[in-house]
């Protein structure tokens, strides 16, 4: 056996609890191992059995005197009853509908019990404790009488499970496991050796130990990202560019002819952007704004000079809807710089190119992937399609990704070999509405360049936010009315496509958790026909064809709708600025990160707009969060906020890193992050290709896999 060996292979591991390992993602040795608890329960102290209290939980360590298991007349239950003794008293134990207890626990054993003490008329007894039989060959108690680890579980594979399983493979196996990271390193950081970290981190001598062992895997984990954030960074330096010269007249000529002057954040990032496209080294910057900061424009500019200067720029949005939206903002911006922009998408097979006489033609993907390859397409817009390997591009300088946090480090790295025929790589640029705090930013995107707009176009309006409980929902229906009257429009969001006829037939998978939540389909009635006759309601979602969706978009766009009532597709980027009322029904299932850019699609102009936030529980613990929404509205606090409510996670695209969720909180210590990133440093720069650590590259290859997988 070793650590690459199946869990099947494990005594007492069967096809049912493969199955459910493996839905924790363990499929073998190695796995189950970093299976992580996610907190402790502290048994250690055993309490003498004299001083025991009621509604109290305890752990006692004694014999057992008697233990008989009998069945009540009425309900027919088993009552197992047990009277145990330590040097100080006796206790009774109850335990209810587990009769084979007494085959396992006989008079005379030793055992240790944990739970909840109750009291009846004899006084005060043990309710259904847990239990562990002392065998004298184990010299170590597992459950009790020290901390005990609790396991993020799966039904059906509770702790104690686990627990059998994992003690004994550590006990084999945590000596015979090389340490990952050298002596040098962990003498100089004061960490555990691993040996000591593994056992400590399952089955912990103390709080602090278990603290210790956090902390050696945190850095451990920590130090890899550095390592591969570092080398992927000198690895992009050695590549070769396009060299992109400025030309800034057209720039300038592109700047005037637009409807608004740039904000300075926009003119500094464009800047940053113009300058790093002229170096010979591949551009990777990241270009952070908040919602409506106006980043669109600023990629432009970008695009439009790389054209000018005889390249393609590629420019990829998350959805369809999306890539629609920006092929006609980017004509309309760049329609007089006599450009072809061809659109791109993965459902439709109509495609568009854009020709001088200000109007479209539709081609044939066959046409516009020859004209790609050609290099007369000078700016292709799209959605993933774009980075399938058919699509060739023949002189490719730039490629944009617009809200990047929804796409995969594997599509940015693959989005890197779109080249051909040159061996030039293209410059790349990112941007998101996504905040990264700043030690994010610097752990986990440490080889882009940062680039932020941290200030919003002249004359915008703070969004009004209010949390909205089920009575108030009339008072804010009446007010969209108002608002519509105002020749404002609507978006409605709910959270689920899926309607409460199909969860109560039991189609959906937890459709309890369901049944409350409104569908788009049934809201979407509901306010068209009860809500709002009167007005032009339509609904959107993404299982629509996409010609529906854009056609719909449009129409809203256009003002023809009044109401879009809509799933999450409409979550990053959609741009309509009459929008002045975003009501998000079901608020507390959105996470605070998808919530911001909910309201980030109203706010877009010169009205004043509102953010709903409905929920039927106003006061719920849940809605910490919404509670932030309405005290933040700048998301870089934001981003704080939540990393404060549930450490780094969606908003900040870490779960794509797999990094175990112990160890998430770890990410917000600047300490640990700056110390696990000079030991990367101080490695790399001694063997910048890690010849000498074959466990580090191996550690990295398994690691770049986990991040491919998402
Ligand atoms: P985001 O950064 O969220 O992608 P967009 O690029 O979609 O934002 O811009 C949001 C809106 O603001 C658009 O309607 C755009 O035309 C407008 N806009 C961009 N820059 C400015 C500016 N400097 N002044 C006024 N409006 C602007
Ligand atoms: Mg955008």
């Amino acid at each position: 056996m070793n650590l690459t060996t199946p869990i099947g292979q494990i005594a007492g591991i069967g096809p049912v609890f493969q199955k459910k390992l493996k839905k924790l993602g363990i499929k073998n040795i190695q796995d189950l191992l970093f299976h992580f608890p996610h907190r402790y329960e502290d048994f250690s102290n055993v309490t003498p059995i004299s001083k025991i209290k009621f509604s109290e939980n305890c752990c006692v360590q004694g014999k057992i005197l008697e233990i008989e298991t009998s069945r009540t007349w009425k309900k027919k239950i088993f009552i197992t009853q047990a009277i145990v003794q330590d040097n100080t008293g006796a206790i009774k134990a109850l335990w209810f509908n587990q009769p084979y207890l007494s085959k396992i626990l006989k008079a005379g054993d030793s055992v240790y019990l944990a739970g909840k003490t109750s009291l009846d008329k004899q006084g005060v007894y043990l309710s259904n404790p847990a239990y562990e039989k002392l065998v004298e060959a184990r010299l170590q108690p597992t459950h009790m009488g020290r901390i005990v680890p609790v396991y993020p579980e799966t039904e059906g594979l509770s702790s104690r499970w686990l627990r059998n399983i994992i003690q004994p493979i550590l006990i084999n196996f945590r000596n015979s496991i090389p340490d990952l990271l050298p002596q040098k390193i962990i003498q100089e950081n004061q960490l555990l050796p691993f040996s000591q970290a593994i056992w400590q981190i399952h089955f912990p001598d103390s709080p602090e130990l278990a603290n210790k062992a956090k902390e050696r895997f945190s850095f451990e984990e920590l130090f890899f990202i550095e390592l591969w954030v570092l080398r992927e960074r000198a690895k992009l330096s050695q590549e070769k560019a396009n060299q992109v010269t400025l030309n800034l007249e057209i720039m300038q000529k592109l700047v005037k002819s637009l409807p608004f002057k740039l904000t300075d954040a926009q003119k500094k990032s464009a800047w940053a952007i113009l300058k790093d496209l002229e170096k010979s080294r591949p551009m990777n910057r990241l270009l952070e704004g908040d919602v409506g900061s106006g980043k669109t424009v600023v990629a432009a500019l970008a695009a439009l000079n790389v054209i000018k200067a005889g390249y393609q720029a590629a420019f990829m949005a998350p959805t369809e809807i999306l890539a629609n939206q920006h092929f006609k903002t980017i004509w309309d911006i760049l329609k007089n710089f006599n450009i072809n922009v061809g659109l791109l998408t993965g459902k439709t097979d109509k495609f568009f190119s854009r020709k001088l006489k200000n109007d479209w033609i539709e081609v044939s993907r066959k046409k516009l992937l020859e004209k790609t390859l050609k290099g007369e397409m000078n700016l292709v817009i799209g959605t993933h399609a774009l980075i399938q390997d058919k699509i060739k591009f023949g002189k490719l300088a730039l490629v944009i990704v617009d809200e990047q946090h929804r796409f995969g480090v594997e599509q940015r790295a693959r989005l890197l070999n779109v080249r051909r025929p040159t061996s030039n790589i293209p410059h790349l640029l990112s941007m998101t509405a996504t905040p990264i705090p700043r030690t994010l930013a610097l752990t986990l995107y440490g080889d882009l360049d940062l680039s932020l707009i941290d200030q919003l176009p002249k004359g915008r309006k703070k969004i009004i936010t209010k949390i909205v409980s089920p009575e108030e929902r009339r008072k804010t229906y009446d007010f969209i009315r108002e608002e519509i009257k105002n020749g404002r429009q609507a978006f409605v969001i709910c959270p689920r496509i899926e309607s409460k006829a199909l969860c109560e037939a039991g189609l959906h998978t937890t459709p309890s958790s369901w049944a409350g939540v409104k569908a788009v389909e049934e809201e979407y009635e509901k306010l068209s026909k009860e809500i709002f006759p009167d007005l032009s309601v339509a609904m959107l979602h993404g299982k629509m064809p996409g010609l529906e969706k854009e056609r719909t978009m449009q129409n809203f766009k256009n003002k023809k709708i009044d109401i879009l009532v809509s799933t999450s597709v409409v979550e990053v980027g959609v741009d309509v600025p009459n929008a002045s009322v975003m009501m998000i029904e079901g608020a507390d299932r959105f996470g605070l990160a998808q919530l911001h850019q909910f309201r980030g699609r109203v706010g877009r102009s010169i009205y004043q707009s509102y953010c709903f936030l409905l929920t039927d529980s106003p006061s719920g613990k849940t809605n910490l969060r919404l509670k932030a929404l309405v005290n933040c509205e700048n998301s870089f606090e934001l981003a704080e906020k939540d990393l404060e409510i549930r450490g780094p996670g969606d908003f900040t695209g870490t779960r794509q890193w797999g990094i175990p969720d112990l160890i998430m909180g770890s990410l917000r210590n600047v300490f640990l992050v700056e110390k696990t990133r000079n030991a990367a440093k101080e490695i790399l720069m001694q063997d910048p290709l890690l010849k000498n650590y074959p466990l580090f590259r191996e550690r990295l290859s398994r690691f770049r896999e986990k991040i491919h997988l998402e």
